[in-house]
Protein backbone atom coordinates (compact mmCIF):
# COMPACT_ATOMS: atom_id res chain seq x y z
CA UNK A 1 0.00 0.00 0.00
CA UNK A 2 1.25 3.40 -0.72
CA UNK A 3 2.38 6.29 1.57
CA UNK A 4 -0.58 8.25 0.29
CA UNK A 5 -3.16 5.51 0.94
CA UNK A 6 -2.32 5.33 3.96
CA UNK A 7 -2.51 8.33 4.98
CA UNK A 8 -5.74 8.94 3.30
CA UNK A 9 -7.09 5.42 5.03
CA UNK A 10 -5.62 7.14 8.54
CA UNK A 11 -7.46 10.33 7.70
CA UNK A 12 -10.64 8.50 6.73
CA UNK A 13 -11.09 6.74 9.90
CA UNK A 14 -10.79 10.45 11.83
CA UNK A 15 -13.70 11.40 9.63
CA UNK A 16 -15.63 8.68 10.41
CA UNK A 17 -14.77 9.73 14.16
CA UNK A 18 -15.87 13.44 14.01
CA UNK A 19 -19.16 12.27 12.43
CA UNK A 20 -19.02 14.21 9.36
CA UNK A 21 -19.59 12.42 5.86
CA UNK A 22 -16.74 14.26 4.02
CA UNK A 23 -13.41 16.21 5.05
CA UNK A 24 -12.64 19.07 2.33
CA UNK A 25 -9.19 19.61 3.03
CA UNK A 26 -8.18 22.93 1.54
CA UNK A 27 -5.23 24.25 3.23
CA UNK A 28 -1.98 23.10 0.44
CA UNK A 29 0.25 22.03 2.87
CA UNK A 30 -2.12 19.73 3.90
CA UNK A 31 -3.11 18.84 0.22
CA UNK A 32 0.93 17.79 -0.05
CA UNK A 33 1.33 15.79 2.94
CA UNK A 34 -1.89 13.44 1.41
CA UNK A 35 -1.05 13.22 -2.06
CA UNK A 36 2.19 14.66 -2.64
CA UNK A 37 0.85 17.32 -4.90
CA UNK A 38 3.37 20.41 -4.52
CA UNK A 39 0.78 22.82 -6.88
CA UNK A 40 -0.58 26.17 -6.04
CA UNK A 41 -4.45 25.26 -6.76
CA UNK A 42 -5.76 21.67 -5.25
CA UNK A 43 -7.79 20.04 -2.70
CA UNK A 44 -8.96 16.91 -0.97
CA UNK A 45 -12.33 16.15 -0.99
CA UNK A 46 -12.33 12.59 1.59
CA UNK A 47 -14.92 10.48 3.14
CA UNK A 48 -14.74 6.78 4.76
CA UNK A 49 -15.42 5.35 1.50
CA UNK A 50 -14.74 8.49 -1.45
CA UNK A 51 -11.36 10.34 -1.78
CA UNK A 52 -11.36 13.14 -4.61
CA UNK A 53 -8.34 14.87 -5.12
CA UNK A 54 -9.60 18.47 -7.32
CA UNK A 55 -6.66 20.71 -8.97
CA UNK A 56 -7.22 23.15 -11.86
CA UNK A 57 -6.13 22.46 -15.91
CA UNK A 58 -3.00 23.50 -15.01
CA UNK A 59 -2.26 20.86 -13.19
CA UNK A 60 -4.67 17.88 -14.18
CA UNK A 61 -2.28 16.01 -16.48
CA UNK A 62 0.39 15.65 -13.72
CA UNK A 63 -2.07 14.63 -11.08
CA UNK A 64 -3.73 12.29 -13.18
CA UNK A 65 -0.38 10.43 -13.54
CA UNK A 66 0.79 10.92 -10.15
CA UNK A 67 -2.12 10.70 -7.47
CA UNK A 68 -2.98 6.94 -7.87
CA UNK A 69 -4.99 7.15 -4.70
CA UNK A 70 -7.70 9.90 -5.68
CA UNK A 71 -10.57 10.55 -8.16
CA UNK A 72 -8.62 12.84 -10.01
CA UNK A 73 -11.58 15.88 -11.01
CA UNK A 74 -11.24 19.06 -12.90
CA UNK A 75 -12.52 21.77 -11.13
CA UNK A 76 -12.17 25.73 -12.09
CA UNK A 77 -10.09 28.41 -10.30
CA UNK A 78 -11.51 28.39 -6.61
CA UNK A 79 -12.29 24.73 -7.22
CA UNK A 80 -15.61 25.26 -4.73
CA UNK A 81 -18.56 24.81 -7.34
CA UNK A 82 -16.74 21.18 -7.89
CA UNK A 83 -16.52 20.59 -4.27
CA UNK A 84 -20.70 21.35 -3.55
CA UNK A 85 -21.32 19.12 -7.33
CA UNK A 86 -19.13 15.95 -5.45
CA UNK A 87 -20.94 16.22 -2.02
CA UNK A 88 -24.37 16.39 -4.29
CA UNK A 89 -23.11 12.90 -6.14
CA UNK A 90 -21.89 11.59 -2.95
CA UNK A 91 -25.33 12.64 -1.01
CA UNK A 92 -23.27 13.56 2.03
CA UNK A 93 -25.13 15.85 4.62
CA UNK A 94 -22.01 16.76 6.61
CA UNK A 95 -19.24 18.13 5.25
CA UNK A 96 -16.61 18.66 7.54
CA UNK A 97 -14.00 21.93 6.61
CA UNK A 98 -11.08 23.32 8.77
CA UNK A 99 -12.13 26.61 9.96
CA UNK A 100 -8.27 27.10 10.55
CA UNK A 101 -7.81 27.91 6.74
CA UNK A 102 -11.09 28.39 4.88
CA UNK A 103 -11.77 31.99 4.16
CA UNK A 104 -15.00 33.42 5.51
CA UNK A 105 -15.28 34.16 1.71
CA UNK A 106 -14.70 30.87 0.45
CA UNK A 107 -17.30 29.41 3.25
CA UNK A 108 -20.11 31.90 1.93
CA UNK A 109 -19.71 30.86 -1.92
CA UNK A 110 -19.68 26.85 -0.85
CA UNK A 111 -22.27 27.58 1.27
CA UNK A 112 -24.25 28.73 -1.47
CA UNK A 113 -23.05 26.06 -3.71
CA UNK A 114 -24.22 23.74 -1.53
CA UNK A 115 -28.20 22.29 -1.74
CA UNK A 116 -30.36 22.73 1.81
CA UNK A 117 -29.23 18.88 1.69
CA UNK A 118 -26.05 19.63 3.19
CA UNK A 119 -24.38 21.51 6.02
CA UNK A 120 -20.72 22.81 6.78
CA UNK A 121 -19.47 21.57 10.11
CA UNK A 122 -16.42 23.07 11.10
CA UNK A 123 -13.38 20.42 12.04
CA UNK A 124 -10.25 21.66 11.86
CA UNK A 125 -7.19 20.02 12.64
CA UNK A 126 -7.57 16.58 11.64
CA UNK A 127 -4.84 16.44 9.29
CA UNK A 128 -2.51 17.77 11.71
CA UNK A 129 -3.12 14.86 14.11
CA UNK A 130 -2.17 12.19 11.52
CA UNK A 131 1.04 14.93 10.45
CA UNK A 132 2.83 15.20 14.20
CA UNK A 133 3.77 11.35 14.22
CA UNK A 134 6.44 10.95 11.42
CA UNK A 135 7.21 8.36 9.04
CA UNK A 136 10.69 6.52 9.13
CA UNK A 137 10.63 8.31 5.47
CA UNK A 138 9.84 12.03 7.00
CA UNK A 139 12.47 11.40 10.04
CA UNK A 140 15.11 10.89 6.75
CA UNK A 141 14.07 13.79 5.37
CA UNK A 142 14.71 16.01 8.91
CA UNK A 143 17.72 14.41 9.18
CA UNK A 144 19.20 15.49 5.90
CA UNK A 145 17.66 19.24 6.52
CA UNK A 146 19.33 18.87 10.10
CA UNK A 147 22.76 17.95 9.21
CA UNK A 148 23.05 20.60 5.97
CA UNK A 149 22.05 22.89 8.27
CA UNK A 150 24.50 21.79 10.90
CA UNK A 151 27.16 21.56 7.99
CA UNK A 152 26.57 25.66 7.66
CA UNK A 153 26.97 26.21 11.36
CA UNK A 154 30.36 24.62 11.25
CA UNK A 155 31.11 26.76 8.24
CA UNK A 156 30.36 30.10 10.02
CA UNK A 157 32.46 28.96 13.35
CA UNK A 158 35.26 27.80 11.22
CA UNK A 159 35.32 30.21 8.12
CA UNK A 160 33.31 32.95 7.92
CA UNK A 161 32.93 34.41 11.46
CA UNK A 162 30.72 36.72 13.64
CA UNK A 163 32.81 39.52 14.87
CA UNK A 164 33.15 42.64 12.21
CA UNK A 165 30.15 41.13 10.56
CA UNK A 166 26.93 42.81 10.66
CA UNK A 167 23.98 40.70 11.56
CA UNK A 168 22.47 41.10 8.55
CA UNK A 169 25.63 40.28 6.86
CA UNK A 170 25.62 36.61 8.70
CA UNK A 171 22.40 35.85 7.85
CA UNK A 172 22.53 36.45 4.13
CA UNK A 173 25.74 34.68 4.25
CA UNK A 174 24.19 31.25 6.03
CA UNK A 175 20.96 31.67 3.33
CA UNK A 176 23.43 31.64 0.66
CA UNK A 177 25.31 29.10 2.06
CA UNK A 178 23.18 27.21 3.02
CA UNK A 179 21.64 27.17 -0.98
CA UNK A 180 25.21 26.28 -2.33
CA UNK A 181 25.10 23.27 -0.15
CA UNK A 182 21.25 21.91 -1.60
CA UNK A 183 19.09 23.61 0.79
CA UNK A 184 15.41 24.45 -1.13
CA UNK A 185 15.50 27.60 1.13
CA UNK A 186 15.61 28.52 4.78
CA UNK A 187 13.06 27.07 7.03
CA UNK A 188 11.92 31.05 8.48
CA UNK A 189 14.31 34.41 8.55
CA UNK A 190 17.32 33.60 10.29
CA UNK A 191 17.87 35.21 13.70
CA UNK A 192 21.50 36.31 14.01
CA UNK A 193 21.16 38.97 17.11
CA UNK A 194 23.93 40.65 19.54
CA UNK A 195 24.13 41.67 22.73
CA UNK A 196 21.26 43.65 23.44
CA UNK A 197 19.35 42.38 20.12
CA UNK A 198 19.74 38.59 21.86
CA UNK A 199 17.52 39.81 24.47
CA UNK A 200 14.85 39.73 21.93
CA UNK A 201 13.15 36.31 21.30
CA UNK A 202 12.57 37.32 17.80
CA UNK A 203 15.23 39.87 16.94
CA UNK A 204 15.64 40.81 13.55
CA UNK A 205 19.18 41.32 11.90
CA UNK A 206 20.67 44.27 12.52
CA UNK A 207 21.86 45.79 9.11
CA UNK A 208 23.68 48.73 10.66
CA UNK A 209 25.03 47.06 13.49
CA UNK A 210 28.38 45.36 13.30
CA UNK A 211 28.97 42.21 15.71
CA UNK A 212 31.36 43.62 18.55
CA UNK A 213 33.74 41.50 20.42
CA UNK A 214 33.28 40.31 23.76
CA UNK A 215 29.63 39.31 23.96
CA UNK A 216 27.00 37.01 23.01
CA UNK A 217 25.44 36.12 19.38
CA UNK A 218 22.02 34.43 19.28
CA UNK A 219 21.45 32.65 16.01
CA UNK A 220 18.45 30.51 15.25
CA UNK A 221 17.91 29.16 11.67
CA UNK A 222 16.74 26.20 9.54
CA UNK A 223 17.06 25.23 5.94
CA UNK A 224 14.22 22.83 3.63
CA UNK A 225 15.12 19.92 2.21
CA UNK A 226 12.64 17.72 0.44
CA UNK A 227 9.86 19.60 1.83
CA UNK A 228 10.86 19.29 5.14
CA UNK A 229 12.12 21.44 8.17
CA UNK A 230 15.44 21.91 10.55
CA UNK A 231 15.50 24.44 13.25
CA UNK A 232 18.18 24.76 15.27
CA UNK A 233 19.44 27.43 17.79
CA UNK A 234 23.20 28.38 19.12
CA UNK A 235 24.47 31.27 21.08
CA UNK A 236 28.30 32.07 20.49
CA UNK A 237 30.69 33.86 22.69
CA UNK A 238 32.87 36.69 20.40
CA UNK A 239 35.35 36.69 23.16
CA UNK A 240 35.41 37.28 26.64
CA UNK A 241 32.39 37.43 28.36
CA UNK A 242 31.29 38.62 31.92
CA UNK A 243 30.25 36.39 35.05
CA UNK A 244 26.49 36.92 34.42
CA UNK A 245 26.59 35.92 30.74
CA UNK A 246 28.68 32.87 31.61
CA UNK A 247 26.29 32.28 34.47
CA UNK A 248 23.43 32.02 32.46
CA UNK A 249 24.63 30.27 29.24
CA UNK A 250 25.56 27.18 31.46
CA UNK A 251 22.08 27.35 33.07
CA UNK A 252 20.13 27.37 29.64
CA UNK A 253 22.69 24.48 28.75
CA UNK A 254 22.17 22.63 31.70
CA UNK A 255 18.43 22.89 31.58
CA UNK A 256 18.79 22.47 27.57
CA UNK A 257 20.26 18.65 28.35
CA UNK A 258 18.32 17.82 30.98
CA UNK A 259 15.12 18.78 29.24
CA UNK A 260 16.80 16.64 26.47
CA UNK A 261 16.73 13.34 28.45
CA UNK A 262 13.21 13.98 29.23
CA UNK A 263 12.05 13.82 25.84
CA UNK A 264 10.36 10.17 25.51
CA UNK A 265 7.02 8.94 24.34
CA UNK A 266 4.29 8.90 26.93
CA UNK A 267 6.04 11.82 28.74
CA UNK A 268 3.42 14.66 29.53
CA UNK A 269 4.12 17.56 27.39
CA UNK A 270 4.09 19.78 30.16
CA UNK A 271 5.97 18.26 32.14
CA UNK A 272 9.31 18.09 29.71
CA UNK A 273 8.74 21.83 29.79
CA UNK A 274 8.59 21.66 33.65
CA UNK A 275 12.10 19.96 33.76
CA UNK A 276 14.45 23.26 31.33
CA UNK A 277 11.36 25.70 33.40
CA UNK A 278 12.11 24.80 37.22
CA UNK A 279 15.96 25.17 37.23
CA UNK A 280 15.71 28.43 35.90
CA UNK A 281 13.12 29.64 37.64
CA UNK A 282 14.96 28.16 40.63
CA UNK A 283 17.77 30.78 39.64
CA UNK A 284 15.45 33.57 39.71
CA UNK A 285 15.08 33.73 36.04
CA UNK A 286 11.76 32.22 35.32
CA UNK A 287 10.70 35.64 33.88
CA UNK A 288 13.30 35.78 31.83
CA UNK A 289 12.21 32.29 29.84
CA UNK A 290 9.17 33.55 28.27
CA UNK A 291 8.22 30.97 25.65
CA UNK A 292 7.52 27.92 25.32
CA UNK A 293 10.27 24.88 25.54
CA UNK A 294 9.91 23.98 21.58
CA UNK A 295 7.35 22.58 18.99
CA UNK A 296 7.18 20.04 16.54
CA UNK A 297 9.02 20.76 13.12
CA UNK A 298 7.86 18.48 9.90
CA UNK A 299 6.60 20.41 6.89
CA UNK A 300 6.36 23.61 8.78
CA UNK A 301 8.93 24.68 11.27
CA UNK A 302 6.49 25.22 14.04
CA UNK A 303 3.61 22.62 14.18
CA UNK A 304 2.71 19.91 16.97
CA UNK A 305 3.49 19.00 19.24
CA UNK A 306 4.11 22.19 21.44
CA UNK A 307 6.00 21.71 24.89
CA UNK A 308 4.78 24.27 26.93
CA UNK A 309 3.79 24.85 30.54
CA UNK A 310 -0.36 25.01 29.25
CA UNK A 311 0.11 21.96 26.89
CA UNK A 312 -2.00 19.00 27.17
CA UNK A 313 -1.01 15.63 25.82
CA UNK A 314 2.46 13.45 26.14
CA UNK A 315 4.72 12.68 23.48
CA UNK A 316 4.44 9.72 20.83
CA UNK A 317 7.26 8.01 19.22
CA UNK A 318 7.78 9.36 15.87
CA UNK A 319 7.14 12.92 16.97
CA UNK A 320 9.27 15.56 16.38
CA UNK A 321 10.69 17.95 18.72
CA UNK A 322 12.43 20.88 18.98
CA UNK A 323 14.03 21.85 22.91
CA UNK A 324 14.64 25.46 23.31
CA UNK A 325 14.92 27.14 26.68
CA UNK A 326 16.48 30.79 26.69
CA UNK A 327 17.04 33.08 29.37
CA UNK A 328 16.70 37.06 28.17
CA UNK A 329 18.12 39.56 29.97
CA UNK A 330 16.72 42.72 28.74
CA UNK A 331 19.15 45.42 27.35
CA UNK A 332 22.28 43.28 27.91
CA UNK A 333 22.18 40.03 26.07
CA UNK A 334 20.05 36.70 25.21
CA UNK A 335 20.73 32.81 25.62
CA UNK A 336 19.05 29.91 23.99
CA UNK A 337 20.39 26.80 22.66
CA UNK A 338 18.04 24.53 20.28
CA UNK A 339 18.60 20.71 18.94
CA UNK A 340 16.10 19.05 17.28
CA UNK A 341 15.18 15.65 18.59
CA UNK A 342 13.24 12.48 17.53
CA UNK A 343 10.94 11.10 19.97
CA UNK A 344 11.82 7.21 19.76
CA UNK A 345 10.57 4.13 21.53
CA UNK A 346 13.81 3.88 23.55
CA UNK A 347 14.57 7.79 24.00
CA UNK A 348 15.12 10.84 22.03
CA UNK A 349 17.35 10.63 19.01
CA UNK A 350 18.78 14.49 18.66
CA UNK A 351 19.35 15.53 15.38
CA UNK A 352 21.40 18.49 15.87
CA UNK A 353 25.33 17.85 15.83
CA UNK A 354 26.76 21.23 16.79
CA UNK A 355 28.95 21.22 20.29
CA UNK A 356 26.99 23.12 23.15
CA UNK A 357 29.97 23.96 25.59
CA UNK A 358 30.34 27.56 25.04
CA UNK A 359 32.26 28.25 21.61
CA UNK A 360 34.10 31.72 21.17
CA UNK A 361 33.46 32.36 17.09
ZN1 LIG B 1 14.75 27.98 16.10
ZN1 LIG C 1 12.28 26.50 17.23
Amino acid sequence: MSVWAQRADRLAALVEEQRVDLLLVSNLLNVRYLTGFSGTNGAVLIGPARRAFLTDFRYLERAQRQIGDYDVVRGRDDLLEQVAELVRDWDAARVGFDDTYLTVRAHAKLAGHLTDAAELVPASGLVERLRVVKSDDEIAAIRRAAELADDVYRWLISDFGLVGHTEREVAVAMELRARELGADRLSFEPIVAAADNGALPHAEPRADVQIPRDTLVVVDYGVVTDSYCSDCTRTFATGDIDAEARECYELVRSAQVAALEAVRAGAELRAVDAVARDPIAAAGRGEQFGHGLGHGVGLEVHEGPRLAPTAEGTLAAGNVVTVEPGVYVPGRFGVRIEDLTVVGPEGPEVLTSIPKDLTVV
